[in-house]
């Protein structure tokens, strides 16, 4: 098994700006998929203590599925770059940061919100900007997400919102959250 990331928390949190508060919601799970080269990975996800029953179940069916993911690292390794992330096609969690282009929380800062393969499941404007700008929503190619497909119905069906579809702004193809008061 290749493995793509194996930190302690304290280097999964190293150097956030987030609350002790909102650390503390924060579990780190270890992850395992099959990568783009068909050989099984393991990688690490940092979520909410709320949805890491579900992350769990998640992920067991991107395993069972064979849904093939790039890589699973902790965003420390970027330097909380969402567009080092999004750059390099990885799937991740929790980021506090804000929402890209305005001075909103994103419900990346605190664990409620999963990214899965950008590059091959960007953001794209209605004016038709992609973001990652190496992004290409190519719905031939395994590991893009796609209307009722097994990950997004995995998603959905836990109470996560997929955010690829009928946006003002742009559609987040790579994005889902659970909306959770806590
Ligand atoms: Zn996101």
């Amino acid at each position: 098994m290749i493995i793509d990331s194996r930190l302690t928390f304290e280097q999964a949190i190293e150097g956030t700006t987030a609350t002790k508060e909102v650390i503390d919601e924060m579990a780190l799970l270890d992850v395992r998929y099959y990568g783009l080269d068909g050989e099984l990975h393991q990688g690490q996800i940092m979520v909410n203590k709320n949805v890491e029953k579900d992350t769990r179940e998640i992920f067991d069916i991107i395993l069972e599925t064979r849904f093939p993911i790039n890589k699973c690292v902790p965003l420390s390794v970027y330097g909380w770059s969402d567009d080092a992330s999004m750059d390099d096609n990885n799937s991740s969690a929790f980021c506090y940061r804000v929402i890209a282009g305005t001075n909103k929380m994103s419900q990346h800062s605190f664990g409620y919100a999963i990214d899965i393969n950008p590059r091959f499941n960007p953001m794209i404007y209605v004016d038709g900007r992609v973001l990652p700008q190496n992004g290409v929503y190519d719905k031939s190619r395994p590991g893009t997400l796609l209307e009722g497909s097994d990950i997004v119905k995995a998603f959905e069906g836990r109470g996560f919102l997929w955010r690829g579809r009928n946006r003002q702004k742009y559609d987040d193809l790579h994005h889902f959250d659970k909306l959770i008061e806590s």
